[in-house]
């Protein structure tokens, strides 16, 4: 961190400064120049009260150096972090496709949606059993029925899931059945629940918020991190702009900016990033080639149908013909889809 002083700051205040660093245990180091001062700390400054010394008198400004992110961070970890779930590894070479349905609505809708993109090649099934719908009158998900039929799809069809935990109450049950938690945008900082996933053993999907910049992001992933829990996979989802064409707009810079800062995998949602299924392929290409290590794809048996963001899920032959595009741009970058 350095501390820049006002263009001819007093020799007090600059002592003023200085003493008020060594109370706090850090080292300050002077540079005197002709008009203007500059105070480097050394030492963690990510645990520095930096308002205990903004206000001070003849305080221009503070420019941090760190990241406030640690675990998180490329810093503290410069080779990729990589998860396995079951046979699949999510941020090596390989590249993840998840796909399914945004909630389980009955045993045939996942059974048929499950059995199809399994055909088609994805690794993971997807599907919510708790919804964390804006509104109170809109399916909520069947809950821990909801669970089991996903856990019966995964024994039919062999792809480990993920699914939503809205509640750190429920973070137990949820784990209990799945193989992957995810926390939804609406919950990327819902604080009690990140720490109650951060003690759990499961990896976590991480999803950006809605209104949220990378560093909050990477923030809420160092509660899992700093809980225990080093298996975090973060989720660009789009975010909110004043652009109302689609549903949200993806940030692809998120990719390559996550990619720069952190170690950990980061995946792509094009469903939630657009919200039209005619969106979807573009999008889903467009991050693997950007650098994003999987996709989460919304695929519903009969989208018309469907109870909760239909608009912009995928059918099955959709799908089907989606995946060889993506494989295409994986293998034009180097990556590769098994
Ligand atoms: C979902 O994955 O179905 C979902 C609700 O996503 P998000 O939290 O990104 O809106
Ligand atoms: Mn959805």
């Amino acid at each position: 961190m350095i501390i820049v002083m006002k263009l001819n700051s007093t020799k007090e205040q600059i002592e003023k400064v200085v003493n008020r660093v060594e109370e706090l245990g850090f080292k300050a180091h002077i540079s005197a120049g002709k008009e203007r001062t500059i105070i480097g700390i050394i030492g963690d400054e990510r645990t520095l009260p930096i308002q205990t010394i903004e206000f001070i008198e003849g305080v221009e400004r503070i420019v941090p150096i760190l990241q406030p992110f640690k675990l998180a961070s490329r810093d503290f970890q410069p080779d990729n972090t990589i998860i396995k779930i079951g046979n699949v590894e999510i941020g090596s070479n390989e590249i993840v496709i998840i796909a399914g349905p945004c909630a389980v609505e009955s045993r045939e809708q996942l059974l048929n949606t499950a059995m199809a993109v399994k055909k088609s090649g994805a690794m993971l099934l997807r599907g919510g059993a708790f919804k964390p719908r804006s509104s109170p009158y809109s399916f909520q998900g069947l809950g821990e029925a909801g669970l089991e039929l996903l856990a019966e799809a995964r024994e039919k069809t062999g792809l480990p899931f993920v699914t939503e935990v809205i509640s750190p109450s429920d973070v137990e049950l949820v784990s209990k059945y799945s193989d992957v938690l995810q926390i939804g945008a609406r919950n990327m900082q819902n604080f009690a629940l990140l720490h109650e996933v951060g003690k759990s053993n499961h990896p976590v999907l991480l999803k950006r918020g809605l209104m949220s910049t990378i560093q909050e992001l990477l923030m809420s992933a160092e509660y899992i991190l700093s809980n225990g829990n080093y298996k975090v996979i973060l989720c660009e989802r789009g975010i909110r702009t004043f652009e109302t064409a689609s549903r949200n707009t993806l940030d692809i810079n998120a990719v390559p900016i996550i990619k720069k800062l952190s170690h950990l995998p980061v995946i792509v949602d094009p469903s939630h990033a657009t919200g039209y299924k005619y969106l979807v392929p573009a999008a889903s290409k467009a991050s693997i080639a950007c650098g994003a290590d999987g996709l989460i794809i919304e695929v519903h048996s009969e989208p018309e149908k469907a109870l909760c963001d239909g608009s912009q899920s995928l059918n099955p032959a959709d799908f089907d013909e989606l995946m060889p595009e993506v494989r295409r741009v994986a293998e034009a970058v180097g990556r590769k889809i098994l």
